[in-house]
C-alpha cells in the first residue's frame, strides 16, 4: 500500500482562488523544492524568522504549537528537515479514515479536497491514485492540487487522470491552483515561471495562476509572467493575492492588490483563512 507523508490533515473553508469559501479537507503533504525566504522582506534579503527556530525545533512535539512566522514561507514545517519528525507517514488506508473522520457527516457531501504542501507533485504523485481510488473516498467529486507549478507530471499520473477525464468514469473534476513564485519570493525567475508545466496540468483538469503581491514592482512582474504563460498558449485565469500570512502584514495590502487586479482585470483572491482564522497551524 502506497504511503504519503503528512504535514497537515485538516477540515477547514478554502480561503483562497477558484474554491474560496468550500468546505474542504486540506492534505498538507512534506517536503518542497523552494525555500521562498524573499516573501515579506525588501528585495534581495532572506528572511531569518524558520531558520532562527531549528536551534529550538526539538521543544516542538505538534505542529500546532510551532510560531508563525511573517516573512519568508509559512508552511515552513511542511518542508524544512529539521521538522521532518513531526510529519508522520502515512498509508493510504490511515489518510482515507482520518479524512473520514474529521469530515462532518462521515462521507463526502458538498467538500472539496485540497492537496497542498509544501510541493504536493514532488515524488507524492505516485501514491495519489491509490488514495483517490480508496473506496472511503469515492464520494468526492472536487480535487485542488495547490502547487508552485514547476513539477511535471508523471505519465502514469497524468494517465490516470486523463481517464477521469475521457471516461468521465468518477465524475470527478480535478484543478490546478499554481501559485507561481514571483521574485519576491526570494525564487529564481527562470526555475518558477515554467509555462510548459503548467500547460500540461491544463490538458487533464482546470488550471489557474495565482500570485502573490505586496508592491507594485510584483504586480509588473505578475504581468510579465503572465505574458510568458500566454504566450506559451496557458488559457486559464490569473488572481492576484494580496501577501500575509499574519492579519497585519495582509491588512497592509490586500485593499490595494483588489484595486490593482480590478485595474488589470484580472481576478483578486482573498486569504480568507488569515481574517478568519489568523492563519493558524490547522486553518
Ligand atoms: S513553494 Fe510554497 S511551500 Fe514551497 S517554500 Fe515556497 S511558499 Fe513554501
Amino acid at each position: 500500500m502506497a504511503k504519503i507523508k503528512i504535514a497537515e490533515l485538516f477540515y477547514s473553508i478554502q480561503g483562497e482562488g477558484r474554491y474560496m469559501g468550500v468546505p474542504s479537507v486540506f492534505l498538507r503533504t512534506f517536503g518542497c523544492n523552494f525555500s521562498c525566504r524573499g516573501f515579506g522582506m525588501p528585495r534581495g534579503e532572506f528572511s531569518t524568522e524558520a531558520t532562527e527556530l531549528i536551534q529550538v525545533a526539538h521543544m516542538f512535539e505538534k505542529y500546532e504549537d510551532l510560531p508563525l512566522v511573517s516573512t519568508g514561507c509559512d508552511s515552513y514545517a511542511s518542508w524544512m528537515p529539521e521538522f521532518k519528525s513531526l510529519s508522520p507517514m502515512l498509508t493510504t488506508d490511515a489518510i482515507a479514515d482520518r479524512i473520514t473522520e474529521i469530515i462532518p457527516h462521515s462521507e463526502w457531501r458538498d467538500e472539496h479536497l485540497v492537496i497542498t504542501g509544501g510541493e504536493p507533485l514532488l515524488g507524492w504523485q505516485r501514491a495519489y491514485p491509490d488514495l483517490l481510488d480508496h473506496p472511503k473516498m469515492a464520494g468526492l467529486k472536487e480535487i485542488t492540487f495547490e502547487t508552485n507549478g514547476t513539477q511535471k507530471l508523471t505519465q502514469e499520473f497524468k494517465d490516470y487522470l486523463r481517464e477521469w477525464q475521457d471516461l468521465n468514469r468518477t465524475k470527478r473534476e480535478v484543478t490546478f491552483s499554481v501559485s507561481a513564485k514571483l521574485p519576491c519570493s526570494g525564487e529564481k525567475w527562470e526555475d518558477a515561471i515554467c509555462p510548459q508545466v503548467v500547460r500540461e496540468y491544463e490538458q487533464v483538469g482546470t488550471a489557474y495562476l495565482k500570485f502573490v503581491i505586496a508592491t507594485k514592482q510584483d504586480f509588473e512582474d505578475a504581468e510579465r509572467a503572465v505574458k510568458e504563460f500566454r504566450n506559451a498558449g496557458f488559457t486559464g485565469h490569473v488572481y492576484l493575492m494580496p501577501v500575509g500570512g499574519v492579519e497585519s502584514v495582509y491588512a497592509l495590502n490586500n485593499k490595494a492588490v483588489a484595486l490593482m487586479a480590478m485595474a488589470a482585470g484580472l481576478r483578486y483572491s482573498d486569504r480568507l483563512q488569515v481574517p478568519l482564522f489568523k492563519n493558524e497551524w490547522g486553518t
